[in-house]
């Protein structure tokens, strides 16, 4: 099977765990430099010689070499999660969120249906959601996308869903909720407050504390990916989150107490392209995939902290 996106966080997370139940992975990825590029390398580094992995360098928006690479492996799978990440960036650089999200997932589906994908699995997001008015977010309700990132996401779920219905490509669309954990992007907010907390430096806070995020720790995240790889579908749809959002002073009083140490705040106003609140509902997985997320924001934190030690960040 294809990852894109495979270096990431997410996806060098997921290869670990198929090559672990003996499936062959083809991971794809073209180390952009958004984040460290170094820490996607480290990612792989472990999995380059484990059995069944191989590790292809290049970039989603060349439409000839990814027909090519899906021609040449004719790949059963392909989860797509490449992406151009970052809700504030995308306020700054639309162009690049449309060139990567949207023209990169079009060229993948249009060679996802020339080699004869069996399934095809779209990286989508909460954001798709923005301030859709109604919590928690169902599969089915209303959607408002309030940034550039939250409309290439929408895009490329809207081509996935074209694509089922023109060519019968069998697709799944999964929403991640704000996933953290051992090599979560540093651009993220749990990494970044960590690593204030513990050099002593001030934290932006946006808001007023009391917007809310549904925290999904990225093994819970996996497993639900692995679920739904494992399922038949034709088109689908999943909220892939914890559902208990967890407010932003809630979130900083438990990374104090991880890290140990008091955290300095400087409180600024909202920011725009941001929801107030994240809510997943999961009635759908938990039904279909009995997707079932099992780690809590102390636990998480907690292990996200011990991993942030061990690698000297
Ligand atoms: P990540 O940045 O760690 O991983 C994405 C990977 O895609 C990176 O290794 C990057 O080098 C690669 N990439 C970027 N542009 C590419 C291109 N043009 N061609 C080939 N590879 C390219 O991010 P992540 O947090 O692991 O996110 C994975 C996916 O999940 C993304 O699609 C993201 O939008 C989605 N998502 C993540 C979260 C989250 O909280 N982390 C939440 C919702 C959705």
């Amino acid at each position: 099977m294809l990852i894109t996106g495979g270096a990431g966080f997410i996806g060098s997370t997921l290869s670990e765990r198929l090559l672990e139940r003996g499936r062959r992975v083809v991971c794809l990825d073209n180390f952009c430099d958004y984040y460290d590029p170094q820490r996607k390398r480290r990612n792989v580094a472990a999995l380059l010689a484990r059995p069944g992995y191989t590790l292809v360098e290049g970039d989603i928006r060349d439409r000839e070499f990814i027909r090519q690479l899906c021609i040449e492996h004719r790949f059963d799978t392909v989860i797509h999660l490449a992406a151009q990440p970052g809700v504030r960036l995308s306020l700054e650089q639309p162009q690049l969120y449309m060139d990567i999200n949207v023209n990169g997932t079009l060229n993948l589906l249009e060679a996802a249906r020339d080699s004869g994908v069996g399934k095809f699995v779209f990286g989508s997001s909460s954001s798709v959601y923005g301030d859709s008015g109604e919590i928690p977010f169902r599969e089915e309700g209303p959607l408002n996308p309030i940034s550039p990132y939250g409309v290439s996401k929408r895009t490329g779920e809207l081509l996935c869903r074209n694509w089922n219905y023109l060519y019968g490509l069998n697709v799944a669309m999964l929403r991640f909720f704000t996933v953290y954990g051992p090599r979560q992007r540093p651009d993220m907010a749990i990494h970044k407050f960590v690593r204030r907390v513990m050099r002593g430096e001030t934290i932006k806070l946006f808001g007023d504390g009391s917007s809310r995020r549904d925290y999904t720790f990225v093994t819970d995240i996996v497993e639900g990916i692995l679920a739904v790889v494992e399922s038949d579908f034709s088109l689908e749809t999943y909220n892939l989150g914890d559902s208990s959002p967890v407010e932003l002073g809630r979130l900083i009083a438990t990374i104090e107490k991880a890290v140990g140490l008091p955290a300095v705040i400087e409180r600024l106003p909202d920011q725009p392209g941001d929801p107030s609140v994240t809510y997943a509902d999961i009635s759908h997985a938990s039904g279909n995939l009995g997707y079932c997320p099992k780690v809590g924001i102390q636990e998480g934190i907690e292990r996200f902290v011990r991993w942030f030690r061990e690698e000297n960040l």
